[in-house]
């Protein structure tokens, strides 16, 4: 379990087989409101570590998968109520790690546990067995478990993204590893710590560390199924790493989501210029789903763009994640912040004009942190990297747009198709939905203020394979296995 090495401190080791492990180096996680302040260790499992957590899933997996449904859903529902009961205790902890401010640690565990509830409702029904009785016999199609599944998240949404790998697999019967990321190891592990108090020891192992340990986990024969959510570059080396042995994957990778306004929306909408502003700046920016690029038709395009910014700043307060005044905090990592900054700086030495959004409420901790404040970016060519590239972080360019099957264009060409959003009058929204190529289109929001955990997400083209969340994303642990009981046994066809 986490040990509370002192107040501040927080330790965490990998956990096999449902035990502690020892590792013989560690490293340390700053906050990233002050880079000096450590807010806890985690260690770097070894090569060999990690294939004992493997072997002991596997081991695992032969006992766990004849456990019955009821039973599985009995102790995540128990694994839910003691995240319920820790949950400021976890929130305080992710805050810290992160950088995100706590309203925002809060949503995080919101999602979460909605997640898990829904897939504790819905596992019975999604895994149900399936007896046909037919013109030819009988045939039984059941959702077997797949075996032992490499869970690897990353470190914007740390908890959410494990827990929506942790419930649908064990609840399937599967058995897993969580390896966190490095960037925002702390919460994670200790959510998926109460998760294994409530499972047999195996059903659940964490390990961490980065690509060594990730590279382990992907090549090795013993694991069944790859989960992954991270950069679209990342899932390259994994499924490399996974060809030899042909494993199942669900790929959740990186998007450039667009926001498109057309002629129809009413600047003056305030709520909604709120809703897009928060759908750009949540997180500072660094969720997979954020609208990173806006469309707007041109005949509104200089009073959106002025709506916008009066919006932008009321909403945007710069400052210490703990302040409740604080709406954005820092960016999550040193690299991150170095990225976002640069794209920036690109944009504008080929001419776009940068605009500084909102207010910073302590000037010095701005200075001390990995603080970006966030900006506008005007004047951009269509394909300039702050346009076609993920920032991933506090900055959104917006581009005029004249008509329909341009902006479609310019949406579709994309190599990413992970969400995007329409804004304007409902039908007119919905046929420009219709034809663009995302996994999810959200009309008149975006990004997670349009997420629903029943129906499935994930991307169209590099932005992924498979889905999580919805029925889809129970299913997707299982596979299909079909007993079929033929009356007839011999083919006409075929020669005596
Ligand atoms: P990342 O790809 O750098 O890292 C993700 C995870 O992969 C980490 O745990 C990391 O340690 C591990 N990893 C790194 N190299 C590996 C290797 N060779 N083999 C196995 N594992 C390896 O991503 P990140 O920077 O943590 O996250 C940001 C990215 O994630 C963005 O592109 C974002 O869009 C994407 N993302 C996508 C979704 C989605 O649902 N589609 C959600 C959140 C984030």
């Amino acid at each position: 379990m986490t040990i509370q090495a002192d107040k501040e401190t927080i330790i965490v080791e990998a956990f096999i087989n449902g035990q502690n492990v020892k590792s013989l180096s560690q490293l340390a996680k700053e906050n990233p409101t002050n880079p000096t302040e450590i807010v806890g260790y985690f260690p770097v499992t070894t090569k060999e570590q990690a294939v004992e957590a493997i072997e002991a899933a596997a081991g695992a997996f032969k006992t766990w998968k004849h456990t019955s449904i009821d039973e599985r859903i009995i102790m995540m529902r128990r694994a839910i109520e003691k995240i319920r009961a820790a949950e400021n205790e976890i929130v305080h902890l992710l805050s810290r790690e992160h950088g995100k401010p706590l309203y925002d640690a809060h949503g995080e565990i919101y999602v979460s546990l909605m997640w898990m509830e829904f897939a504790c409702n819905e596992a019975k029904s999604a895994l149900q067995e399936e007896i046909k009785e037919h013109e030819n016999g009988k045939t039984i199609l059941s959702h077997d478990p797949i075996g032992v599944v490499a869970a690897i998240s990353p470190w914007n949404y740390p908890i959410a993204l494990s827990t929506i790998k942790i419930a649908p697999a064990l609840l399937a019967g599967n058995t897993i590893l969580l390896k966190p990321s490095p960037f925002a190891p702390l919460a994670a592990a200790k959510v998926a710590e109460i998760i294994a108090s409530e499972f047999p020891a195996g059903v659940i192992n964490i390990v961490h560390g980065d690509a060594d340990v990730g590279v382990e986990l992907t090549s090795n024969p013993l694991v069944t199924k790859i989960a992954f959510t991270g950069g679209t570059a990342t899932a390259k080396h994994i499924i490399k790493a996974a060809a030899e042995t042909i494993k199942d994957m669900t790929l959740e990778l990186g998007g450039n989501d667009a926001a498109i306004f057309l002629e129809s929306f009413d600047v003056h909408d305030e709520r909604a210029m709120r809703r897009i502003v928060i759908s750009n700046f949540l997180t500072a920016g660094q969720i997979c789903m954020i609208a990173k690029r806006i469309y707007v038709h041109r005949s509104i395009y200089d009073d959106f763009v002025e709506k916008y910014i009066e919006a932008a700043n009321r909403w945007i307060r710069i400052g210490d994640p703990f302040d409740s005044n604080t709406t954005v905090g820092p960016v999550n990592n040193l690299k991150q912040k170095n990225y976002v900054q640069g794209l920036v700086e690109d944009a504008q030495k080929r001419g776009a004009k940068v605009i500084h959004l909102g207010q910073i409420l302590d000037q010095k901790l701005f200075e001390q942190g990995y603080y970006l404040q966030p900006t506008l970016v005007l004047g951009c060519d269509y394909h300039d990297p702050i346009v076609v590239e993920e920032q991933f972080g506090p900055t959104v360019p917006i581009l005029p747009f004249d008509d329909e099957e341009q902006v479609i264009n310019l949406h579709n060409e994309s190599i990413y198709g992970l969400t995007s959003s329409v804004w304007g009058k409902e039908e007119d929204a919905i046929s420009v939905a219709r034809q663009l190529e995302a996994g999810t289109t959200m009309i008149n929001t975006a990004a997670v203020q349009g997420l629903d955990v029943r129906f499935p997400f994930g991307g169209f083209k590099q932005s992924g394979i498979g889905r999580e969340y919805g029925v889809e994303g129970i299913r997707t642990y299982t596979e299909s296995h079909v007993i079929n009981v033929p009356k007839t046994l011999d083919l006409p066809y075929i020669p005596e």
